[in-house]
């Protein structure tokens, strides 16, 4: 059977075993006869599935108990309404703040400009989102509602290496591209969400991961399907959800832990991005595109430094089972996305081939 190394930002590759373990139960669930992508969500067995998933993040990720799980749809961008719908009115002033490091936080801020008064605090907009720009507590505006960062920018091969302190405003971190990929203290966020198809499985719904106070305070005119209310109300279960995401997310988590849980793969992702930095650093035939300090653990940027080069150094990757390096349009170059999925064997993989691809042309 072929399979390549998936190096593609999102959807991206998931554990061969979490494949493979799907595809076996995928016609006969448990000897029910019938697979979860057929049976009911109000289903004994989708309720063990879905209490197993949370009991699961609550370990993994060392969730508090006065925080809930969330399993919202729409992804990661419907998020982008959704926090402001759930949070701008927490405070009657009706702000929200902004980080801008990318093109997604940059998205959200106008999204909640739609419900109140965005605030850009920082941009790092002038090099091209290069690195993460740096601000004082003071500068956020005691009466935001909330402050919203990026945690990894997907695009841009960037990351908060250490996290800001807000003070009483609550911090709110769209980790699509990074959860679970790293320890962290939850308690230091009101609102984390990540669309799944990163780092948790397939796309179109998002994990949110919400302090219950931050529960109370959505718009009137907040469609009920996007308050986050109905759906720690309703076990996210207010409609029919997406069973068979939350489902393949079971399973990822199983396997995570199963590899040791999230301190284990955050050493193995910062060997596995070591490999990649170092070898690029060393070389005089590329170069990173994020700025060294900032850099990101799980999207690794970088170009050859003759650009005329890309075209043949991505078809030649692809023929040899690397797939979709190709950097996102905004920054250009190639990208190799290594979520905690990809194996230290893929990086290994991708470095012998640009070592050859350099020697071949130079
Ligand atoms: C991929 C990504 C998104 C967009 O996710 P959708 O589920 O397609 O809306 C948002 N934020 C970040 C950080 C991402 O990496």
């Amino acid at each position: 059977m072929k399979r390549v190394y998936n190096f593609g930002a999102g959807p991206a590759m998931l554990p061969l075993e979490v494949m493979e373990q799907a595809q076996q139960e995928f016609l006969n669930y448990q000897d029910l006869g019938a697979g979860v992508i057929e049976i009911s969500h109000r289903s004994k067995e989708f309720d063990a599935i879905i209490n197993r998933t949370d009991e699961l993040l609550v370990e993994l990720a060392n969730i508090p108990d006065n925080y809930k799980i969330l399993y919202v749809h729409g992804g990661a961008q419907m998020q982008f309404s959704a926090i402001p719908l759930n949070l701008i009115n927490r405070n009657p002033a009706k702000k929200a703040s902004f980080v801008l490091t990318g093109n997604w936080a940059v998205k959200a801020s106008k999204e909640a400009a739609r419900y109140g008064t965005s605030i850009d605090i920082a941009s790092s907009e002038d090099e091209n989102f290069s690195y993460i720009p740096e601000f004082s507590s003071s500068d956020v505006d005691p009466d935001s509602s909330y402050l919203h960062i990026t945690s990894n920018n997907t695009l841009f091969g960037t990351r908060w290496h250490s996290f800001p302190d807000t003070g009483d405003v609550p911090l709110v971190a769209d980790m699509t591209s990074e959860f679970l990929s790293r320890q962290l203290n939850i308690s230091d966020f009101g609102v984390i969400f990540a669309g799944l198809q990163k780092n948790l499985g397939p796309a179109g719904l998002a994990l949110v991961i919400i302090r219950d106070d931050l529960l109370e305070h959505a718009l009137p005119e907040t469609p009920g399907l996007l308050n986050y209310k109905t759906y720690a109300d309703q076990h996210s279960l207010a409609n029919t959800n997406n069973t068979f995401a939350i489902y393949m997310m079971k399973l990822v988590l199983e396997w995570l832990k199963g590899k040791g849980g999230v301190a284990a793969m955050e050493e193995q992702n910062n060997a596995k991005a070591a490999l990649l930095y170092d070898f690029i650093d060393d070389s005089d035939f590329y170069r990173g595109t994020a700025q060294a300090a900032h850099r990101s653990v799980m999207n690794v940027t970088f170009n050859l430094n003759n650009e005329e080069l890309l075209g043949a150094f991505l078809d030649q990757a692809e023929a040899n089972g690397l797939y979709a390096l190709k950097g996102h349009r905004a920054v250009g170059g190639a990208r190799a996305s290594i979520y905690n999925a990809m194996p230290m064997a893929g990086c290994q993989a991708l470095v012998d081939f640009m070592q050859e691809f350099a020697t071949n042309n130079s």
